[in-house]
Formats: C-alpha cells, structure tokens, sequence
C-alpha cells in the first residue's frame, strides 16, 4: 500500500517539487507547507499518515513544529522525518534524539529516501489516528 498522504513542509520550491513528484511518481499522495506554522495547521486538518519536515524555515523550525506536534493530542502520533541541509550541525543521532522518526540530508538519495519513507510508515501502520 503506497496511498497514504504525506505532509511536505519545504519552504524552497525546487526541493518541495522533487519530493512531491518522487513521492507521488510512487503512489503517495501529498500536501505541503511552506512554513511550519502552516504545517501545524494542515497536520491536524488533514491528519497526514507521515511529515516531512526542513529544519531551516522562515519563522518557526522545524525542531519547534516536532515539539508543538508532540504536544497536540490531535497530531502527537504522526510520525515525523527531519530533512536537512547536510552542511548543518545535525546528524541522524542528534535529529533521533530530538524526537524525529528518521532522518534524510539534502540532496536526497532518491532510494534511501524512499526506503526511510515506507520503513517508517510501516513501523506507524495502525498506532494511531494517523493511520
Ligand atoms: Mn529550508
């Protein structure tokens, strides 16, 4: 099963076009954000199986939004995978240790991005409203 909608929050265009047409190229369906205040809001509208979330964003981070997201019993559960410029400080452990479900550096590898999207959706199947 591959139909699930995923949330891209992206505030560079190019980079959201990449993800979106991957991901929909493999039968996903998706919404996007270009902020994560934005993201807050669409997350509990439209209860997305999974989120993609940049670090960098205009106005609140994407670690915040992780935070705000766990805080809200309407979206605690969606399971989050952190996407980030690989010339920044993070690294798949700190991005762990914050709370994040995965972890992808940009530019993606479009395989491994793949294989981290459904290997964390698979891990969530069933545990939650999300589902
Ligand atoms: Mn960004």
């Amino acid at each position: 099963m591959a139909n699930e909608l995923i949330l891209i929050v992206e505030d560079n265009e190019k980079n959201r076009k990449l993800l979106r047409d991957v991901l929909q190229f493999k039968g996903y369906r998706t919404v996007e954000s270009e902020t994560a205040e934005e993201a807050l809001r669409l997350a509990q509208e439209s209860r997305p199986a999974l989120i993609l979330m940049d670090i960098q964003l205009p106005g609140m981070d994407g670690i915040t939004a992780l935070k705000q997201l766990r805080s809200d019993q309407r979206t605690k559960k969606i399971p989050v995978i952190a996407v980030t410029a690989s010339a920044m400080t993070h690294n798949r452990e700190t991005m762990l240790a914050e709370g994040f479900d995965g972890y992808q550096t940009k530019p993606i590898s479009l395989k491994e991005f793949l294989e981290e999207v459904r290997k964390v959706l698979d891990l969530h199947q069933g545990t939650g409203e999300a589902s």
